[in-house]
């Protein structure tokens, strides 16, 4: 193994607590005051009790996380500390890294960067996020390893998971971009009826996002945008040959900017925005009943992958040996006070 300090960390599963700053808009009297070190956080609030509604004797709640990444932890400081489970995808491994919160929390910041949808930037830079910087560090190692005998086909799928139809970004135009061929599949068969697009370099990757981002930005207009109410699924798939015929490694590396977890009350909504809030509860609650199982880990024991599109296109990234990693994104501003309590008990529970 060529980064075994990674196989070092307590299990498999990991939590990075991330809050943004607030927002221009956002006045600092409505900051939500919190304590934070490396692994636990306070959340204190006079407004917590009025706001939740919940128990009196409350207003402070503590939570603990892998790793806690307040507002002023820049994209670099947050690279960094998952750059060795970006590597292992080239060892072998599946990896899977998620961004889980409401719509605002950051989730895409944290993924993709700052959003411009029209500029191509082939080198990232200090605002990037995880998604470009993994292409970047992935490219590298398989220069890296090429000197060192190692041969390796790198594939890109751009997936988008909305009302638990999976739609294939990379697929051909105007032919019919939806696949329903996961049924009653298991989930590797699933994803190779999808669009896996042969990649030579970073650049190649980095053009192929600017390309789906700005479709859709275009589909945004016309349609209103479901950006946050869709799973935005980005895997490379990486096989590598030795020329010294040591086994074959075939890793995977799928990076996710989930649908915004924001509770819609059912009253408030109806047709269509309700299915949707359906779609996306079930998927969610349904990758956390995943990752809960898999974290009991009874020998044998039912891990319901079933239960949704996305965990059955993610079985491959959860469990086994694969290394996953979701960030819980959240608001520091007590105006989102309830929604990130819920983020955070979320991520506890999977923690
Ligand atoms: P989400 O994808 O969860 O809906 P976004 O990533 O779009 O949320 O973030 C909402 C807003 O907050 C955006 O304007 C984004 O640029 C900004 N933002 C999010 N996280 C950060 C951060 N860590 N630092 C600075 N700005 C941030
Ligand atoms: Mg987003």
């Amino acid at each position: 193994q060529l980064h075994n300090s990674y196989l070092n960390l307590k299990g498999n599963i990991r939590v990075f607590c991330r809050f943004r700053p607030l927002l221009p808009r956002e006045s600092e009297e409505a900051k939500v005051v919190f304590h934070e070190d490396e692994q636990s956080i306070t959340l204190q609030s006079e407004m917590l009790r009025s706001v939740t509604g919940l128990s009196e004797h409350c207003n402070s709640y503590e939570f603990q996380f892998d790793q806690i990444f307040g507002p002023q932890a820049t994209q670099l400081d947050v690279f960094e500390e998952l750059s060795l489970l970006v590597q292992s995808a080239l060892d072998g491994y599946k990896v899977a890294i998620f961004a889980y919160g409401q719509t605002g929390g950051g989730k895409t910041y944290t993924m993709d960067g700052p959003r411009d949808t029209t500029t191509v930037a082939a080198v990232p830079d200090t605002d990037a996020g995880v998604i470009p910087r993994a292409v970047d560090l992935v490219f590298r190692e398989v220069e890296e390893l090429r000197s060192k005998g190692w041969d390796f086909e790198v594939k890109c799928t751009l997936l988008e998971v909305y009302n638990e139809s999976v739609f294939d970004i990379l697929g051909p135009r105007n032919s019919e971009k939806e696949r329903s061929g996961a049924h009653g599949t298991d989930s590797r068969q699933a994803i190779d009826h999808f669009t896996e697009r042969p990649v030579r370099d970073a650049a190649a990757v980095h053009k192929l996002l600017a390309k789906a981002a700005r479709e859709r930005h275009t589909a945004a207009t016309a349609l209103n945008d479901r950006s946050s109410r869709s799973h935005a699924v980005f895997q490379l798939s990486l096989e590598g040959h030795s020329q010294a015929s040591l086994p074959s490694r075939s890793g995977l590396l799928s990076l996710v900017d989930l649908a915004g977890s924001e509770r819609v009350m059912q009253s408030q909504v109806t047709g269509e925005h309700l299915k949707e809030a359906q779609y996306i509860n079930r998927s969610l609650s349904a990758l956390g009943d995943v990752i809960e199982a898999l974290k009991r880990k009874k020998p044998g024991g039912h891990i319901p992958y079933r239960n949704s599109r996305l965990t059955m296109l993610l079985k491959d990234s959860l469990g086994g040996d694969s290394k996953a990693l979701m960030f819980v994104n959240v608001s520091m501003c007590c105006q989102h006070l309830p929604e990130t309590l819920s983020s955070l008990r979320f991520a506890a529970k999977v923690h």
